[in-house]
């Protein structure tokens, strides 16, 4: 049962309108594409486990603090006998373990140790069960979900999957029967309860409103090459098709992203889409989704 399902975070969201609309840094960009290549392999995961039976929780994507240090869990697995604490990794090619240096064979690039961090996150975890004085045996495991990954220096003792051990993995989990109790309840309660919603991790650089490309751009490739055939914007790239309402709402999520503070009305989101629609269509959208305050002519939606 999952009890808490997997997002895109703020974060990711973020940095895919500023890349689209504003053009990130080279190292920006790097960041951000690995934020979107691991949602991607935590999707993936997500799709296998879906078919995890027998009564077990799941709750994705926790961001716990312990000893005012913080800890991210991608999939927290609970079941009868054991806490299972996933860490979903979406590396593609050949890397190379050797002592604590994680990198990748043929470029040498190094990356953070992910047995290092996994270990750290575990040991957090105890902790923050010791604190809630909760005896729970803890597992946690790095799924390597790529088909394209290989890892050399691999030992039988790491706490590792392998991409074509992951289905056996998942396999060997449903074999093993399992029921919750109560306790097992007021834990996930608990742990839920006790997520953190302000990620100190983030990296989002800074921005401002008039650096940011006013238009709209496809919902699938993100091309600008849209045009608006009988209320329906058709991509001239990939031809992908949206309304033209759910491209205005999705503009108007995505400026309430990226600019909480601004008050949504039909004169910002106007600007905001740069489109060749007149104000009266904007109107009628945010109308009819939203409700408004104020006078009719300075009235604002949320
Ligand atoms: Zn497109």
């Amino acid at each position: 049962m999952i009890l808490r399902s997997r997002t895109e975070s703020e974060e990711l969201l973020k940095l895919r309108s500023l890349n689209t609309l504003m053009g990130l840094t080279q190292e920006e960009r790097f960041h951000y594409f690995n934020l979107e290549k691991g949602y991607e392999g935590e999707v993936k995961f997500d799709r296998m486990a879906e078919k995890l039976q027998e009564e077990r929780y799941t709750i994705n994507d926790l961001l716990l603090k312990v000893n005012n240090s913080y800890f991210q869990i991608d999939t927290t697995l609970v079941s009868q006998e054991v806490i299972r604490l996933l860490d979903v990794k979406n590396f593609e090619g050949d890397f190379c373990l050797e002592k604590d240096r994680f990198f990748l064979v043929k470029t040498g690039r190094e990356y953070k140790n992910p047995i290092g961090q996994l270990n750290k996150c575990a040991s957090q975890f105890r902790q923050l069960l010791q604190d809630l004085k909760l005896n729970y045996l803890v597992e946690a495991t790095i799924i390597f979900i790529n088909p394209e990954f290989t890892l050399y220096n691999a030992q039988v003792d790491h706490p590792i999957i392998l991409p074509n051990q992951v289905s056996r993995f998942l396999k060997s989990i449903n074999d093993t029967s399992s029921k919750l109790n109560d306790g097992h309840k007021k834990l996930a309660q608990q742990l839920i309860s006790l997520h953190q919603t302000k990620n100190p991790f983030t990296q989002v650089p800074t921005y401002q409103y008039e650096q940011i490309k006013k238009d709209i751009y496809c919902k699938f490739c993100s091309s600008f090459l849209v045009s608006l055939q009988n209320h329906l914007f058709v991509c001239g790239k990939c031809g992908g098709h949206e309304t033209v309402e759910d491209a205005i709402l999705r503009k108007v999520k995505e400026f309430q992203l990226l600019f909480p503070e601004r008050k949504i009305t039909t004169t910002t989101i106007y600007e905001w889409c740069n489109v060749d629609l007149t104000k009266r269509t904007f109107c009628r959208v945010l109308k009819k989704n939203f409700t408004s305050f104020g006078k009719t002519s300075d009235s604002y939606y949320i």
